[in-house]
């Protein structure tokens, strides 16, 4: 990251309407010809007319917490940070003058909401979040130092929807970034957050380098810390389908790219079930293994070991997993 940066060229190069966009906010209501208004993201307070923005002089103001200007003082306000390092955060998200992300150019807004697509896509974000990926929690998990760099996953301190949350990163298949999914570390509701609107149905989480991993057979599981325990078991083709279901979308990724799966969902009711369902689902186009687990197991709770032993014999139902 080069050290210059001039604040006036960053706010006449990056708009207010963009930024927002970066962070996901996608709950204000159009209230005037360019002004939104909704619920805070800086203070996240309960308040649904709080915060007021104005994307043609891209200016804000939250009339609960007081916070308020330009672009420059909403990304250090949401990051905690100072308003140079926000200016070289936004220049380096928006670098190359030349390059115009897709969500930049959508113009029309009469009546629409802000940011809310019609269209079933997810657009690239702008910015990156700054994260902790040396986390306790994620230590807690079994994610090596190594496998948190290389899914690019961590704390995230800041403000705004990922707040004190796990973000993960979800990209799309072009390996574009389009969205960060939130693990709560405490018991908060909801355990794990979206952006409302992110279609989760359209990506499966670490696809673009499962695919790049070059073999003809894709590894599915539910979850994220899933993907990431069996990459770190040795399997870098895996794929995470975000819940168990396979939507139409996420079928034709894995047949596009992969002639055989293995499917390895969690041993509870709902995974098993899951299993069938998709396998039928998957067989007309690919070939289908399947790792059934015990009910009380998970492939985020299984040793390498544990997953390499079951990905080397599919297709047996298992009653226990034993670490010998
Ligand atoms: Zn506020």
């Amino acid at each position: 990251m080069s050290d210059w940066v001039s604040f006036s060229e960053i706010k006449n190069r990056v708009t207010l309407e963009q930024v927002l966009r970066s962070y996901q906010i996608d709950w204000l209501r159009r209230s005037g010809l360019h002004q939104y208004r909704g619920r805070c993201p800086i203070h996240q307070g309960q308040g649904t007319e709080a915060f007021h923005a104005n994307l043609e002089r891209g200016v804000f103001h939250c009339f609960a917490c007081g916070a308020g200007g330009n672009v420059l003082d909403f990304v250090s306000a949401m990051e905690g940070c100072s308003l140079r390092e926000a200016a070289l955060r936004l220049q380096e998200a928006h670098g190359d003058r030349s390059v115009r992300t897709p969500w930049v150019q959508s113009g029309g807004t009469e009546g629409r909401k802000l940011v809310t697509k019609k269209r079933e896509g997810n657009p690239p974000l702008g910015l990156q979040l700054d994260l902790d990926r040396r986390h306790p929690y994620l230590v807690g998990r079994g994610i090596d130092a190594t496998v948190a760099d290389y899914f690019g996953v961590g704390y995230f301190g800041g403000r705004g929807l990922m707040s004190h949350r796990i973000a993960i990163p979800i990209h799309d298949p072009g390996g574009r970034l389009v969205a960060y999914c939130g693990r709560a570390l405490d018991g908060a509701e909801p355990r794990y957050r979206f952006a409302g609107g992110f279609h989760k149905s359209q990506v499966l989480f670490n696809y673009h380098r499962a695919r790049a991993a070059g073999q003809d057979q894709v590894i599915v599981v539910e979850g994220f810390f899933d993907c990431m325990r069996v990459h770190q078991a040795g399997f870098p083709n895996v794929v995470g389908l975000m819940g168990a279901r396979l939507s139409a979308a996420q079928k034709d990724l894995i047949a596009d790219q992969f002639s055989s799966v293995m499917l390895m969902l969690d041993g509870d009711q709902t995974g098993s079930a899951a299993t069938t369902e998709i396998a039928a689902e998957l067989r007309p186009a690919c070939r289908v293994s399947q790792v059934l687990l015990p009910p009380d197991m998970q492939p985020d709770r299984m040793s390498a070991d544990q997953i390499r032993d079951a990905l080397r014999r599919p297709d047996e139902r298992r009653q226990t997993i034993g670490a010998n």
